[in-house]
């Protein structure tokens, strides 16, 4: 049996281990508390009348305790890992060295990975010792079974649920389509010890939610609105709560969602397990890291720089706007080979309109935005994903935590809003080592943002067009971009296999 399997054994044995509790002790019923980075913390570990639960379950293995500070430090250097805090553990080389249970491994070994992602080499040692943890990592580095992986140990280390009983594992997520993404891996790897986890989400009908919650589930992965109604109902409750996960801090920050989280949070013990994810590190999310984190450890993955993935081809075509459809259509000629392809467009509106312009040229398009239904939501998402309709046009609600395989290319038909989203946007494409390219109008309205786009061209060692360059000197586009393509009233809708 794993070394972390706690529960066929003696059930009140998890009651003795008090010295790996981490709390109790001097340090912890100081008055003055310190946060992750030092500065004084609000959060009061009121640890009267709560039961001790087990949170530390790291061991490190030989090869990893034989590694030297060097070699430690030249790992880090070569996989982009930059780690703050007290007592950081050494990051593991390979999914043995972590010592999950068989049936983690098992799992792991069957979904064909190699070896862990920089996130999980730096992540699980750290989760594992029951700290909390800053997670600065993109969705598609591996992040979701950074956390649910420990999470799955920390389960199965618990007494098992009583009924009444709420989940131990809360993971909260900005969107459905997170939400449902995080609950595909968690129910993957959670099958073989008989972990039952369950997605609360708004805007489909709460019936089948609630009987999930009333059966009893230990990992629930949830949005916050809908899980605010599920508490004030007492559907559930959070007295059990000992693994909590933000994942996306910045976009619920973006999505207003600090009240909910506030709180969600506050009806969680204090002396829980955090682990609070983003993908940068804005004032905000710091300030609510500081509020909610006690001792963190933080890990950053990549440069600190805003950067775009070296495996994506980007390009960028200053045009006008009037110009736009007319070579989104040329495009989609040239590369169009039934790949999946995604379209963002900057409102639910230009959406919807260039989408049915699209269909009624014979374009395999559909559309996903904020105002569509969950059903239309999910069933457009799918069709995507199976490649039926290859063609998929989106607002920003798509450019943050989708992990669709196989988008071979991005175009941003709308330039974003700020060049953080233009880098999230175009990684959707050129994921798990694949190639990519990224395709973007950019017009007179977007010059604010050439220079600062071409130094993240630059640092990807992408090629600079002349207007480009000439547009980050402050110079004005070519009166009407460069054209050069065909005629609509050719027709476009023709002989293509897919219509
Ligand atoms: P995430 O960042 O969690 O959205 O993960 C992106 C994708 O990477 C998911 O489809 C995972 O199944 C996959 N993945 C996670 N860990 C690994 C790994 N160690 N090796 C290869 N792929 C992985």
């Amino acid at each position: 049996m794993s070394r972390y399997d706690n529960r066929s054994g003696d059930p009140t044995s998890y009651r003795d281990r008090r010295s790996d509790l981490g709390y109790g002790g001097a340090a912890r019923s100081s008055s003055s508390r310190k946060d992750y980075d030092g500065a004084e913390s609000p959060r009061k570990l009121d640890l009267d009348g709560l039961t001790p639960f087990e949170k530390n379950f790291y061991v490190e293995s030989p090869e990893v305790e034989g590694m030297t500070e060097r070699e430690v430090e030249e790992y880090r250097k070569r996989r982009e890992i930059t780690v703050e805090g007290r007592d950081v553990p050494k990051p593991i080389k390979s999914f043995r060295d972590i010592g999950f249970p068989e049936y983690v491994l098992q799992e792991i070994t069957r979904a064909g990975f190699v070896e862990p992602t920089p996130i999980q080499a730096q992540g699980w040692p750290m989760a594992l010792k029951g700290r909390d943890l800053i997670g600065i990592a993109e969705t598609g580095s591996g992040k979701t079974l950074a956390y649910l992986l420990p999470a799955i140990v920390h389960v199965n280390a618990q007494p098992i649920l009583s009924p009444g009983d709420g989940p131990i594992v809360l993971v909260l997520a900005p969107t459905r389509e997170l939400a449902i993404q995080i609950q595909d891996q968690s129910t993957k790897f959670g099958a073989s010890s008989k972990l039952k986890s369950t997605c609360i989400y708004g805007g489909v009908p709460k019936g089948p939610q609630i009987r999930d919650l009333q059966k009893g589930v230990e990992i629930v992965i949830a949005t916050p609105g809908r899980l605010i109604d599920m508490l004030e109902s007492h559907t559930t409750n959070l007295r059990r709560v000992t693994y909590l996960v933000l994942d996306e801090a910045d976009r619920m920050l973006d999505m207003g969602f600090e009240p909910q989280i506030r709180k969600i949070v506050s009806q969680i013990r204090p002396d829980r397990q955090t682990l609070y994810w983003s993908a940068t590190w804005p004032k905000e999310v710091e300030q609510l890291a500081s509020k909610f984190l006690y001792n963190a450890y933080k890990v950053i993955i990549g440069s600190p720089d805003l950067k775009a993935n070296h495996s994506i081809h980007q390009i960028v075509d200053i045009i006008t706007e009037n110009q736009k459809y007319n070579k989104l259509v040329k495009l989609l000629e040239d590369i169009m080979d039934g790949s999946r392809i995604l379209v963002f467009m900057d409102t639910k509106k230009g959406c919807d309109q260039i989408t049915r312009q699209l269909r009624m040229d014979g374009w395999p398009a559909l559309s996903i935005h904020g105002d569509k239904s969950q059903a239309e939501r999910d069933w457009v998402l799918s069709e995507f994903k199976a490649g039926k309709s290859p063609i998929m046009t989106a607002t920003d609600v798509a450019a943050r935590g989708l992990d669709v395989k196989d988008v071979k290319y991005v175009i941003n038909y709308d330039f974003p809003g700020s060049l953080e989203d233009y880098v999230h946007r175009i990684g959707r494409t050129g994921r798990a080592g694949a190639k990519g390219t990224a395709y973007t109008f950019f017009t007179a309205a977007n010059a604010r943002f050439a220079k600062e786009l071409i130094s993240l061209l630059e640092e990807a060692g992408q090629k600079i067009s002349p207007d480009l360059a000439a547009m980050g000197r402050g110079a004005p586009p070519p009166p009407s971009g460069h054209g050069g393509f065909r005629d609509r009233s050719k027709g476009y809708g023709g002989n293509r296999p897919w219509s």
